[in-house]
């Protein structure tokens, strides 16, 4: 069996370590790039939102490369996400290749779900293997997103544009590579060193720049256009509070004892929005009434024709907050040149609205 999952970020390397700690074949397709959209919008439906049109791109390149079982996350919910697995399959099964597709309802059955799944496809391994290799890819999802917590500060200032991206691949592949529990938290404690280490500007005061937006395009590069890094580039620190490792927390263990990290950003929006609108469209609103004090400006990344950030996009204007929103559409017709300028346009507008604070409260010190 050759089993292969969408991308969506980094999450290929724990995905990687727990079937390779139960014995089975990962096949990872290529990281996202202009083939895959290209492959996946062509096979899709054309108002489908981009991560329809990546995933099934994923799942082609997977197939070409061998892959024999497809796993796909699905299940009930507000918006189309539920009927991704069953639509995808139909059309590859139309294009003529061969496969079995498995979902797994993530939300429904939460922890011994994932567990159960994981039995299933490494023929039946012992409960206690499939648990603790499911415990070391979380510990490797963990590292990971700490690891991007500190390079997004980082970014923002190193001196060298790059530096601290360089360091942060060498981590990648390290934690990828890493067999054991010890040899992960060797790695984790000397490449957050190695990126305190990276030589910045102390000339340099970044702004500080909020994301929220669709799961999805907010934590996978290529769908937005790798705007963290670009916006690192232009030095601005990028803060968001959307990570796999939070989600997953939550999602696999707290929500199952009442516990949901949603609870304080639903209240954040009840003023403006109170019922759920599918998708992550509450947590969009939410994000930027909670947020507003501590970013200068918020970036809302949104699908192209993606209900919930819709009507997310639409409460905007009514929201009475100090900061300014700038939405970006993500779709296969997104131009760089112009998303670029937007961004060096808004980072530019954050730092002049900066400085004008800075002089106001100079005047007001005796
Ligand atoms: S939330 Fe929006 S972009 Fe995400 S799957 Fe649903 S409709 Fe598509």
């Amino acid at each position: 069996m050759k089993v292969a999952m969408p991308h969506m970020g980094h999450i290929y390397v724990p995905l990687r370590t727990l079937f390779r700690e139960v014995g089975v074949e990962m096949v990872v397709p290529p990281l996202n790039s202009r083939r895959t959209l290209t492959l996946g919008a062509k096979h899709s439906p054309e108002f489908v939102c981009i991560p329809f049109k990546l995933t099934l791109g994923n799942f082609i390149e997977a197939l070409e490369m061998g892959a024999d079982t497809l796993v796909m996350a699905a299940g009930p919910g507000l918006c189309r996400f539920g009927y991704y697995a069953k639509i995808q399959e139909r059309i590859l099964r139309d294009q003529g290749y061969h496969f079995e597709m498995v979902t797994t309802e993530l939300f429904e059955s939460k922890l011994m779900g994932v567990a159960n799944l994981v039995k299933r496809l490494s023929n039946g391994a012992p409960t206690q293997k499939v648990l603790a290799a499911i415990r070391f890819g979380l510990a490797k999802l963990g590292t990971l997103d700490e690891l991007e917590r500190v390079l997004h500060q980082v970014r923002a200032t190193e001196a060298e544009k790059g530096s601290a991206d360089q360091v942060f691949q060498q981590a990648l592949a390290a934690i990828d590579g890493a067999d054991s529990r010890a040899a992960l938290k060797e790695i984790k404690n000397r490449y957050l060193m190695k990126l305190q280490q990276v030589e910045r500007d102390g000339e340099t005061e970044p702004v500080v720049v909020g994301i929220t937006g669709e799961f999805y395009v907010v934590l996978e590069p290529f769908s937005n256009m790798d705007l963290e890094r670009e916006l690192g580039r232009l030095g601005a620190e990028v803060r968001r509070t959307t990570f796999v490792s939070e989600w997953m927390k939550f999602s696999l263990f707290l929500n199952a004892f009442g516990l949901s990290e949603k609870d304080r950003i639903h209240q954040a929006a009840a003023p403006y929005l109170r019922r759920d609108v599918g998708g992550d469209g509450w947590e969009s609103v939410g994000d930027i009434i909670l947020h507003s004090h501590d970013y200068d400006g918020l970036i809302h990344v949104a699908p192209f024709t993606c209900g919930p950030e819709i009507i997310a996009q639409n409460i905007f204007p009514a929201i009475k907050t100090r900061i300014p929103v700038l939405t970006v559409i993500c779709d296969e017709q997104m131009g760089r040149a112009g998303m670029l300028t937007r961004l060096e346009a808004f980072v530019e507008l954050l730092r002049r609205r900066r400085a004008r604070k800075g002089l106001a409260v100079a005047a007001l010190v005796p």
